[in-house]
């Protein structure tokens, strides 16, 4: 798939392909600048809800470029070409701290909502990247647990001595970790073996497929189980419509996020989704741990 640029119709990045190396260096050249500028890329929030409360369990903060002339650009059309370069440090840098400071925010509104910030595969070779998200969290008064990492397995290597021991420096902080995207890799279970998270995301083609696939729902209903055998929250993504959510909620999945719930919600709006949330669902936010009851 080739996006086309606005008025010139030059190929400008293709996810499936390889975009030209002109085509990167422009890119990069002009991810340096938003990186400079406050309101270029900017994080779209959606609400991750539990399934039998309709309570808001957390909120994932995905990234979205207002690019000055191309419009809006989603992850798919960066995202590939950042993680190869320098500039996947100061991004996860600067993702995290805006949602680090959406979190205290609303702490400050009485909302005690984790926030789920997605990690590059890049980013757990960042040796630094612990003591950064440490020095954040205290600045913003945010306790450690209302920050979810989220890793996807299909691009971690568990493998690498720097990986482990920056994902362990991470869970030492008390930041929570989750498996994003759970089922595509190629050693999903070996993952689980190697790296202690707290939740795992099923996959959202899974559960795309889940009513005409008794693979895919096999698969859906086995993460479950897993999850639960380990004591892990289980979460299921890209949820559209009713049917898929009573199939989940039929299987024992705790919580859901997906259009059929809420697409991703701009900043401005976020919180008060949230509040709405919280009222209609008993007025208390779903507790993820202790300290937040
Ligand atoms: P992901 O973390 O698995 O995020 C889920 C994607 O599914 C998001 O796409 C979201 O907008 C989309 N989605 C949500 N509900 C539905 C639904 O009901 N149906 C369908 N078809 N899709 C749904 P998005 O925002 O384009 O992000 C794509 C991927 O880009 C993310 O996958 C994540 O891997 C990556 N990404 C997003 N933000 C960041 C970031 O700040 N840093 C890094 N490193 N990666 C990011
Ligand atoms: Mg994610
Ligand atoms: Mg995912
Ligand atoms: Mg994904």
């Amino acid at each position: 798939r080739a996006k086309k640029s606005g008025s010139d119709s030059v190929a400008w990045y293709d996810s499936t392909g390889d975009a030209s190396s002109t085509d990167r260096l422009a890119l990069l050249a002009e991810l340096r600048e938003a990186l400079g500028s406050p309101h270029q890329l900017v994080l779209a929030l959606q609400p991750v809800v539990d399934l039998s409360t309709g309570a808001p369990t957390g909120v994932e903060a995905l990234v979205r470029w207002r690019h000055p002339r191309r419009g809006e650009l989603f992850p798919r059309e960066f995202i590939d070409v950042l993680e190869n370069s320098e500039l996947v440090v100061p991004f996860t840098r600067y993702v995290l701290e805006r949602a680090i400071a959406m979190a205290a925010d609303w702490a400050a509104q009485g909302l005690s909502v984790p926030i789920s910030v997605n990690l590059s595969a890049r980013s757990l070779l960042d040796v630094r990247l612990p003591e950064e998200v440490a020095e954040l969290l205290s600045r913003y008064r945010v306790p450690a647990h209302r920050l979810i990492l989220e890793i996807t397995e299909t691009v971690v290597v568990p493998e690498s001595k720097t990986v482990t021991d920056v994902l362990d420096a991470l869970r030492a902080i008390g930041v929570q970790l989750a498996v994003d995207d759970f089922g595509t890799g190629y050693s999903s279970l070996t993952f689980l073996t190697r790296v202690r998270v707290d939740e795992v995301k099923v996959d959202q083609t899974f559960v795309a497929r889940m009513a005409e696939s008794p693979e895919a729902m096999a698969i859906v209903r086995t993460t479950v189980e897993l999850a639960r055998e380990l004591n892990l929250r289980v979460v299921a993504e890209g949820v559209e419509t009713a049917e898929q959510r009573s199939e989940l909620v039929r299987l024992g999945c705790d919580s859901a996020q997906g259009y059929h719930f809420f697409p991703p919600i701009a900043a401005e709006k976020i919180s008060g989704v949230l509040h709405e949330l919280v009222s209609s669902s008993g007025g208390r936010v779903i507790p993820f741990r202790q300290e937040d009851a």
